[in-house]
């Protein structure tokens, strides 16, 4: 029979630590907390190569004791919690008391560490779980942990540590999300000497996300701001015209803590339905308040998943921030300017895009720094248009009944319904939009106060029709073609399209399986160019392929929309530009169903400088 063997404490550390530090990046993370939670207001990693070697991490914290120098290797040491109801409501980092004991047990570690009245300080040196030496020892004020030999006594950990560059780049990954959820927190990262990354710590996180994401991402992004039932929500979004190839750049947090959330990952991208091109994800930086007692984080030794109590209400507060951040105060029209002039115009040194403070403590993106003004100006925002939806029509029908919107509102009666955001610089609201003509039969020209709007004609009518489609649920009119088409799809489209025909059909589209390959289409939606009707099924077999429920419906619609809508190229009546202008003008269409722009603006100031009116 076998015998139970209780295992000695130094063992249990070696296993615990396979939970706790699974990397060279979870050292650093689990050192950088412990500063944070030390009150540190600078803190600097430095590593060599996949940081396995050496990795340090100093901070001007408030330092320990000789006592707890020596303690705070020990399992289940901490001073952040005392007794059970503690853990009810963490509100520090750390908590558990053995990310020491753990890196502690698998690497050789130096501690230096004085508090700011000591005379001196404390040095402790611990191999392997032991302590080999503590004695009192000059140094700064604050703690530096230096930790080498990662695993030099676990070699089957060893085995698994990919290249240097791999476990270096997650280092400095695991230490940016650190430093991107404390903002008041200036980090400056150092690998193989050369510096990775610095964040000013002056407590706004679009400093922190323009420091730590970059200057292009920070300036696509969109402030984010909101409250519900104690969940408050703010940070930044992308803009949806500047979707991503994965959700790398996608960063939550919960009081300061970074987390991975599936829940919440969803909660953004919902948001974006419709605007973001399929495949492309948002960048985000989100954070989150709510009250600690509301946050389980006691989910796994990482701490890198929180459970909430009333997952629901965080959903919701991050999803509807999120949809006001891209309703309200979109700024989809961005004008680029050659190289050269954007290069000029370019700060040398990067300015943080400025921060305001509001009451009760939102934030909010001032128009970025003056320097980038000149490249972006904002959408303008005039509130929704109140406009009776004008009703459209193919250009195949007879041309007098074609596009004119039948209920033709003057733009100049339009008044804007609500105040605008009043951080937007406003171009004269009250100003008409003026439709000048239309250039390459594909964008329109028009003009607004101070503004040129160049807008594409197809992706603004293909959102138009979109919307309206959309808003029509269930009721989406049919029209019969004259003569019923057969059409045989591949094998794949006719299992995709006749497995959802009850969808196609609420969706305005008739059709039956005649034989074992053919379909007999006998109509398609109102607003379809039916000589579009074979390609529109493709692409739409081809979108079921992947997936049904609502993302294929609005799939469905987007195809429809796509061909409704008119096409660069056309002939388009002047009257039809006009609606086309209004929509845009008054905020109410701003990206295509598939997430580009449709329309870009040029100020009076961009026009003057690009003829060297001002510089
Ligand atoms: P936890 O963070 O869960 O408490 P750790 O093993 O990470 O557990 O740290 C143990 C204790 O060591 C902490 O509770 C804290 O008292 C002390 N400590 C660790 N790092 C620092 C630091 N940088 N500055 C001051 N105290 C620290
Ligand atoms: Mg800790």
């Amino acid at each position: 029979m076998a015998v139970i063997n209780i295992l000695s404490p130094h063992v249990a550390d070696m296993i615990a630590a396979g939970e706790v530090v699974e990397r060279p990046g979870s050292v650093i993370k689990e050192l950088m907390e412990n500063a944070a939670d030390a009150g540190a207001k600078n803190i600097t990693v430095e590593l060599r190569g996949g940081g396995a070697t050496f990795i340090r991490v100093t901070d001007d914290g408030c330092g320990m004791t000789p006592e707890d120098a020596g303690n705070c290797f020990l399992r289940h040491a901490t001073s952040k919690l005392k007794d059970e109801r503690g853990l009810e409501a963490i509100e520090t980092l750390g908590f558990r008391g053995e990310a020491l004991a753990a890196i502690s047990a698998v690497s050789r570690v130096r501690l230096e560490t004085r508090r700011a009245g000591d005379e001196a300080g404390t040095l402790v040196e611990v191999a392997g779980g032991d302590i080999l030496e503590m004695e009192p020892a000059g140094c700064p004020c604050g703690t530096t942990f230096t930790v080498r030999d990662l695993f030099y006594n676990t070699p089957a950990r060893l085995k698994f540590m990919k290249s240097d560059r791999a476990e270096g780049a997650w280092c400095v990954q695991l230490a940016l999300r650190v430093a991107l959820g404390r903002p008041d927190i200036s980090v400056r990262c150092i690998r193989d000497g050369k510096e990775e990354f610095f964040t000013p710590g002056d407590g706004k996180p679009a400093s922190a996300v323009y420091a730590l994401l970059g200057r292009e991402t920070a300036l696509s992004m969109l402030p984010v701001e909101g409250e519900n039932e104690g969940v408050r929500v703010r940070g930044f979004i992308s803009a949806p015209a500047a979707g991503r190839g994965n959700r790398a750049m996608q960063y939550f947090f919960v009081n300061g803590r970074a987390i991975r959330s599936q829940a919440l990952q969803a909660a953004v991208e919902q948001a974006y339905k419709n605007n973001m091109l399929t495949g492309r994800f948002p960048a985000c930086a989100i954070y989150i308040e709510v009250s600690p007692g509301a946050v389980d984080v006691n989910v796994h030794p990482t701490k890198n998943e929180v459970k909430f109590s009333g997952e629901k209400r965080v959903f919701d507060a991050v999803y509807y921030s999120a949809v006001n951040a891209l309703a309200g105060r979109a700024q989809p029209m961005e004008m680029t300017l050659t190289r050269g002039t954007e290069k000029k115009l370019a700060p040398a040194q990067p300015e943080p895009p400025a921060v305001r403070r509001q009451a009760p403590g939102g934030y909010r993106v001032q128009p970025p720094a003056p320097q980038t003004v000149e490249l972006r100006s904002p959408a303008p925002v005039y509130g929704a248009s109140r406009l009776v939806e004008p009703v459209w029509r193919q250009p195949i029908r007879p041309a007098q009944e074609s596009f004119a919107p039948k209920v033709p509102a003057p733009a100049s009666e339009k008044t804007p319904k609500e105040e605008p955001a009043e951080s937007a610089p406003l171009p004269d609201i009250k100003a008409p939009a003026r439709l000048v003509g239309e250039v390459l039969r594909t964008y329109i020209v028009a003009e607004r106060g101070e503004l040129v709007l160049l807008i594409d004609k197809h992706a603004a009518h293909e959102r138009m029709v979109f919307d309206r489609l959309k808003a029509a649920g269930r009721e989406i009119m049919s029209q019969s073609l004259l003569a019923p088409q057969t059409w045989r799809p591949s094998r794949e489209d006719w299992e995709a399209i006749g497995k959802n025909l009850p969808v196609l059909e609420e969706l305005g589209f008739e059709l039956e399986a005649f034989g074992e390959e053919d379909f007999i289409i006998r109509a398609v939606p109102d607003d379809m160019d039916p000589g579009e009707t074979v390609p529109a099924l493709e692409e739409i077999a081809e979108k079921l392929r992947r997936g049904g429920g609502d993302l294929a419906r609005d799939g469905i619609l987007q195809t429809v929309a796509c061909k409704a809508a008119i096409k660069a190229g056309w002939d388009t009546d002047p009257q039809e530009l006009q609606v086309l202008v209004d929509k845009v003008a008054s905020g109410e269409i701003k990206y295509c169903p598939h997430g580009r722009p449709v329309a870009v603006t040029l100020s009076r100031k961009e026009l003057d400088r690009q003829f060297k009116r001002i510089v």
